[in-house]
């Protein structure tokens, strides 16, 4: 692709608005919106407006002006992007908090069943969470096994398949259907992590009889740096599966401030303490940028920018882990190079950001919503006069900082 035909291309794209909606610095081509989206321009302004007119003027009356229903509020709405029912979805927390919660209630539900079953290499938090909540729950173990062997170790123990659907390192995606169908006929509960997929490939948890999931709300959600989670408990399971953070929020009457606890109805249980509401509101206002698009157009512009990218990479031979067939991966393409993070700190000192994920994986998020082909191809430009001069091999390049 010559930059002539990918400025052709954008043209094209019947996305190329939403650029123009994000604050996208000078000089950086950011191909790292799957570990934190870009600022929208909309969330300075509703920053400013919380701040100054509710906080500032409306102080504690504005609980009850927009503010104790933003967790259900938001969350109806990241309903629509994940095929859930807007009361099967709740804003709060983060998302380990919430895997936490959810892996301890399915052990509790099924005293007959004390496994949890994952995927070895899973997202590092996703395993260190299924840890330690098998440590507080008596008897429960995890069991990892390679993405292969999963089917074959459901068992009559497992209480609970804990899934990433979308891989952070390889970007491979799980068939939700089959896997949900296979748990369920195991007889265990389905707990998918939606984090590296929501708001950048399609997902319908109803469709797919998805149990329970999590996700993230500031990787294709835009919501700003640590922004809230979300936690999904389908309908059928609402009234069987209690939090194990029982807060004044998760109350059936929270207001009744009784000594006793009894958990809420509905979604409402898995909340536990009072919404961050300055967080809370760019995550809203990401959450509203990411349901103006249409993710069937979201989907193809990543299959294509994502094309675009294997090309350029195939031709400087580079090892992509990715797999090729769109539809079984999310929207990040992933290459194995001997001194990956050597070749990530060249980039970044050229302006090419994506990034590094040990032992030797380097990583570009492919964010349909606002890269365009010509972001690829002045990156694809980059990464080849950086391999192709061997300039990743500076000594500067491999001196590792604390954080990456
Ligand atoms: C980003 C990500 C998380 C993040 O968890 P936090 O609690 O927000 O740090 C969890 N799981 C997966 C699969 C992720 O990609």
């Amino acid at each position: 692709m010559t930059l002539d035909e990918a400025r052709a291309r954008d043209a094209a794209d019947p996305l190329r608005h939403f650029r123009e909606r994000f604050v996208l610095p000078e000089g950086v081509i950011y191909l790292d919106g799957n570990s934190l989206g870009p600022l929208p321009k909309a969330t300075i302004a509703a920053m400013a407006h919380i701040t100054e007119h509710q906080w500032g003027t409306r102080m504690v009356r504005a609980w009850n002006e927009g503010w104790m229903d933003a967790p259900q509020r938001i969350g109806g709405k990241i309903a629509r992007l994940i095929g859930a029912e807007a009361n099967e979805v709740i804003v709060t927390d983060s998302t380990s908090s919430n895997l936490f919660k959810l892996l301890v209630a399915a052990l509790q539900q099924n005293p007959a069943r004390r496994t949890i079953l994952t995927e070895a290499g899973n997202f590092p938090s996703d395993l260190y969470v299924a840890q330690g909540a098998v440590r507080c729950v008596a008897g429960a173990r995890l069991h990892c096994v390679a993405r292969g062997e999963l089917l074959a170790a459901l068992s009559n123990d497992t209480a609970v398949l804990l899934l990433t659907h979308v891989h952070y390192k390889t970007a491979e995606a799980f068939d939700i259907t089959s896997y949900s169908s296979a748990a369920r006929q195991a007889g265990a509960l389905t707990l998918w992590d939606l984090s590296h997929s929501t708001g950048a490939v399609p997902v319908d948890l109803g469709a797919a009889g998805a149990d329970l999931a999590v996700g993230c709300g500031y990787k294709y959600l835009n919501g700003g740096p640590g922004a809230p989670a979300y936690l999904y408990v389908n309908k059928r399971w609402q009234n069987s599966l209690i939090s194990p953070l029982n807060g004044w929020l998760s109350h059936a009457e929270p207001f009744a401030f009784v000594d006793g606890y009894r958990p809420a109805a509905g979604i409402n249980r898995w909340l536990n303490g009072s919404p961050p509401m300055l967080a809370m509101t760019a995550l809203e206002s990401g959450v509203d940028l990411a349901l103006e698009a249409d993710i069937a157009a979201l989907a193809e512009k990543s299959a294509a920018l994502f094309a675009c990218f294997a090309d350029i990479g195939a031709a400087l031979g580079l090892e992509c882990v990715s797999p090729n067939d769109a539809a079984r991966r999310g929207s990040h393409i992933s290459f194995r190079h001997e001194a990956a993070y050597a070749l990530s700190q060249a980039l970044i000192a050229r302006g090419v950001i994506g990034d590094f994920r040990a032992p030797d994986i380097i990583r570009f998020g492919l964010t349909p919503l606002y890269i365009g082909f010509q972001d690829v191809a002045l990156a694809g430009e980059i990464l080849r006069e950086v391999v192709a001069s061997g300039a990743w091999r500076d000594p500067q390049y491999s001196v590792r900082a604390a954080v990456t």
